[in-house]
């Protein structure tokens, strides 16, 4: 054995003292937005003498529960395919509860179509998925339903102008698929004396650019977000003094990223807010920690150049790490992750 190997670390997330060979490496970064985007080099959080690190259950765990819905179930992982960080044709795999694709209205498809992203072997394009459209009276805004909410239109009734109804079949559906929804569309109107006023078969539309994509961020997405903060964190820490990331003051966001407990504060918010004036595509991260009546400790994070998310990471963080400051920018024209300050 390697002096090394007798050596314990503390894991920073679910803080057991465990034997140095059960730790591993954690990107920063989920793995898929950065090395598996081309970033070659990348900040990772390294079992070594000097460093706090994550074990390799807790790796495990957050790489499975978090990471892993964040890649391909987020705005931030569809836009790996949309910005050609990864293979098109992976995107079969992607998941769509988080994520709705809708059209910009400016393809021929009515504004909010939901729709679906495909890849055809060369190109990416986006496919209306079979759907009710119907005009909600109030706003005038055209309300898309598809087949698992049609319920929807009899639960609200009130709302819509029936005269305005159209099916949407995809292009995909077989005759007798048609068939089907157009059956069960028709047993469902007939409780409420309605009926299908015009039916039509949508033909793929335009390219990718015409999609808006709306995210749900439930509490998994949102935690694999606050983990990037917590590492990078982390990272700063290291060089000051690694002990200081096992402060009281961060018990809360780190049992909220391991276990999900909801911290007394919002740890996670979407703030309305341009990263940089950066041309260049690439994440960037900002830890902030300032000494205010408490010593509140914050970061913002932009993958892709695109949504800004505020982290708290403590309200109440004592004095050690007071006006600490850094950022780290994930450059994909360089293919290279670097300090900013
Ligand atoms: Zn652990």
């Amino acid at each position: 054995m390697t002096m090394l190997e007798n050596q314990t670390r503390r894991c920073i997330y679910c803080t057991e003292i465990l034997p140095f060979n059960l730790f591993n490496s954690e990107h920063v970064i989920q793995n898929c937005m950065t090395e598996g985007a081309g970033i070659q080099d990348n900040l990772t959080l390294e079992p070594s003498e000097f460093a706090s690190c994550v074990c390799i259950e807790c790796n495990s765990y957050l790489g499975a529960t978090l990471d892993e819905p964040f890649g391909r179930d987020s705005i931030e992982g569809t836009l790996r395919f949309i910005k050609g960080k990864k293979k098109r044709k992976a995107i079969k795999n992607q998941h769509w509860n988080r994520v709705r694709l809708k059209s910009d209205g400016n393809a021929g498809l009515i504004t909010g179509a939901e729709s679906k992203m495909l890849f055809d072997g060369t190109e990416m394009f986006t496919r209306p998925n079979s759907q009710v459209q119907i005009r909600n009276i109030a706003s005038g805004m055209v309300e898309s339903f598809e087949e698992n909410r049609f319920e929807v239109l009899i639960e609200r009734q009130q709302e819509f102008d029936f005269s305005s109804l159209t099916l949407i079949a995809s292009e995909n559906l077989t005759d007798s698929q048609w068939q089907m929804l157009k059956t069960k569309l028709e047993n469902l109107l007939s409780k409420i004396g309605k009926k299908i006023e015009s039916s039509s078969e949508l033909k793929t539309f335009g390219g990718v650019e015409e999609t808006i994509l709306q995210g749900n961020y439930d509490e998994i997405l949102l935690r694999a977000i606050a983990k990037i903060a917590f590492n990078y964190m982390t990272v700063v820490f290291n060089e000051l003094d690694s002990s200081v990331i096992f402060l009281p003051g961060l018990d809360e966001i780190r049992a909220y990223i391991r276990h999900g407990t909801k911290p007394s504060f919002v740890a996670v918010e979407k703030v309305d807010e341009c990263m940089s004036a950066l041309s260049t595509m690439s994440h960037s991260v900002r830890l902030q920690c300032a000494m205010n009546e408490t010593m509140v400790a914050s970061a913002r994070i932009c993958l892709f150049n695109q949504i800004v998310w505020q982290v708290i990471l403590s309200r109440d963080l004592e004095g050690v790490a007071a006006n600490t400051q850094s950022g780290h920018q994930w450059c994909f024209d360089s293919e290279k992750c670097f300090r900013i300050y």
